[in-house]
């Protein structure tokens, strides 16, 4: 896939000109393409820098220090990703990540922001009650690993680093990124194992 920020607005120009063809969308075929972008087609890039990072102990270090041009280096880049910071998930620590305020949320690694990202409930009570909201996720945590919250802004994106999973030495990185989940990049998810269900 090309790279993100041409790929969005190649995205947007597309779809304004079937509105503007056609003068009508079904509000239906909008919200499968929206969908799209949210799960599938942003995170992707997100999923390759992840994959990258746990294959490539140089790319983890220079993403690790300073994410925003380790991102740039696989072609990732533009509005909303100019100020990224990259969160390494380990056995100690498990970070999450929020906006408080809005929907903050980095576009050039993760597209679109899911619906509940958004939603004043997941806003308010992952602050409060992290372990609670990940449980509602299906993420049971060791209750030795402590849990940050990352507050997004418009100055800060997070990008978290899932950890790898194990028996996943034979795979190669596209195999890799197939196994990093939009949430797992958000920190309300872990990344798949290989051959579990979606
Ligand atoms: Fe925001």
């Amino acid at each position: 896939m090309a790279g993100s920020g041409t790929s969005v607005e190649a995205r947007a120009a597309a779809l304004e000109e079937i509105l503007v063809e056609k003068g009508y969308v079904d509000p239906a075929a909008l919200d499968a393409i929206i969908a799209t972008y949210e799960r599938d087609v942003g995170p992707r890039n997100g999923a390759r820098v992840v994959a990258r990072a746990w294959t490539d102990p140089a790319y983890r270090a220079r993403l690790l220090t300073d994410a925003t041009p380790a991102i740039a280096e696989l072609g990732f880049g533009g509005r909303q990703g100019e100020h990224m910071v990259a969160l390494e998930n380990t056995p100690d620590e498990h970070h999450v990540v929020v906006c408080t305020l809005c929907s903050c949320y980095p576009w050039p690694v993760l597209g679109l922001p899911p619906t509940w990202y958004k939603s004043a409930a997941y806003r308010s009570r992952v602050v409060i009650d992290p372990r609670g909201v990940l449980a509602d996720f299906g993420v049971t945590l060791p209750a030795t690993t402590r849990i940050a919250v990352h507050d997004s802004t418009a100055e800060v994106r997070y990008l978290v680093v899932p950890m790898r999973p194990p028996g996943t030495d034979d795979l190669d990185e596209a195999a890799l990124a197939d196994l990093v989940t939009r949430d797992a990049m958000i920190g309300t998810g872990l990344a798949r194992t290989p051959g579990a269900a979606t």
